[in-house]
């Protein structure tokens, strides 16, 4: 790496105009062009780093609400667009971090970035560079966990057992599927379109897959996949699809909820009818934030690094190259057109 000594470089950025209220457009960002400098304060405990990978996820869009689970808005004015990814250590001013290192955590969307404050407890040294750098915004990181926590920790499933996963395709739901295949489940998913339940049967191993916005009568397409009902349904979306799934659970049920990903941006939110079904069947419903089980993740890592490196596990990404693609790769990412788990390419090592 080459050694800096604290010169100052052009660092290109994207900038949100203002805060936003729901799904971003390409309008609501724009570039520029400030200087940094490759040195960290003197004195502070900041860690100065070159971005390599930018995450698109679905936290990234605006909301009025207050959220206490947040650590930061993705979107302020004039500011970088804050998210997840993975970046090199060009200079530190903290024990933990030395130049050199590899990390993946909260960074802003630009060529280098000083990180400070909280957003330093974000930072992961990534310890496994055998395997693809990116796979730490998706697999290997926050989505990746989250779909471990949800699925280990909040379904309780068991062998056998049959489990429906929704947005099934995305970041978090292509691995909750293969975890629940590992398990000797049956797996059913759903996802916006023919393409993705091709890639669901036939690249990652699910049993079944249907395109939910092709079924008009959700509760009937349940009952055709699973006619003996559900055991464990892992919710990514919410809204009609969680009111069809409570139709068709079995008896001690367990739904874990990480999302409601077609709740976020309406005005009246989908009411739910059917949740009597709740009592009677004895189901257990349960959301989830994924800052609770961090301290999983190393037995997170010891249960799926030999699974990717076997090849049992496989996962789907879809690289928009440069930070110029960042904007459209993001609005992409919420309205279904990504091909996989959205990663923006910023660098190269
Ligand atoms: P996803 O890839 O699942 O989310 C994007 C996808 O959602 C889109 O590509 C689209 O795919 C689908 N989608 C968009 N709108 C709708 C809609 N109206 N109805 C159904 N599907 C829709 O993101 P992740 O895998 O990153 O996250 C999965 C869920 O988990 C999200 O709800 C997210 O907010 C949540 N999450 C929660 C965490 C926690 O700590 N609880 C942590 C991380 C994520 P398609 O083409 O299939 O429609």
């Amino acid at each position: 790496m080459a050694d800096y000594h604290g010169e100052e470089v052009k660092n290109k950025q994207v900038l949100a105009r203002d805060y936003i209220d729901g799904n971003p457009k390409e309008s609501d960002m724009y570039f520029s062009t400030n200087t940094i400098r490759l040195k960290v304060p003197d004195g502070s405990n900041a860690v100065l780093v070159k971005n390599l990978y930018l995450s698109c996820d679905p936290y990234m869009r605006g909301t009025k609400e207050k959220n206490p689970v947040r650590l930061f808005n993705s979107f302020a004015p004039d500011s970088p667009i804050v998210g997840y990814g993975v970046a090199k250590v060009v200079d530190s001013g903290h024990p933990d971090f030395k130049k050199g290192d590899l990390v993946w955590g909260v960074t802003k969307w630009e060529e280098y970035s000083l990180i400070t404050n909280k957003l330093i407890e974000s930072l992961f040294k990534i310890e496994h560079t055998d395997l693809p750098l990116s796979y730490h915004t998706g697999l290997l990181g926050m989505p990746g966990m989250t779909a471990y926590a949800g699925f280990y920790e909040v379904c309780s499933p068991k062998r056998g057992e049959y489990v429906f996963i929704s947005s099934a395709y995305g970041a978090v739901g292509q691995l909750v599927g293969q975890f629940a295949k590992l398990m000797g489940c049956y797996v059913v998913g759903s996802a916006g379109s023919q393409e993705k339940v091709d890639i669901l049967k036939n690249k990652l191993g699910f049993d079944e897959a249907f395109n939910y916005k092709e079924e008009h009568d959700l509760d009937g397409a349940l009952k055709r996949y699973f006619p003996e009902g559900i055991d464990i349904y892992f919710d990514n979306v919410g809204g009609k699809i969680l009111d069809a799934v409570l139709l068709n659970m079995r008896p001690h049920g367990r739904i874990s909820v990480a999302g409601m990903i077609s709740q976020y941006n309406l005005e009246e939110p989908d009411g739910i009818k059917h949740l009597l079904k709740v009592v009677y069947k004895q189901i257990r419903i349960e959301g989830f934030t994924v800052y609770d089980y961090y301290h999983l993740f190393p037995k997170f890592l010891e249960l799926v690094l030999p699974y990717i490196r076997e090849g049992k596990i496989v996962y789907v990404e879809d690289t928009a190259e440069g930070l110029e693609s960042g904007p459209a790769a993001l609005v992409g990412m919420f309205s279904g057109r990504s091909a996989g788990k959205q990663v923006v390419l910023v660098a190269r090592e």
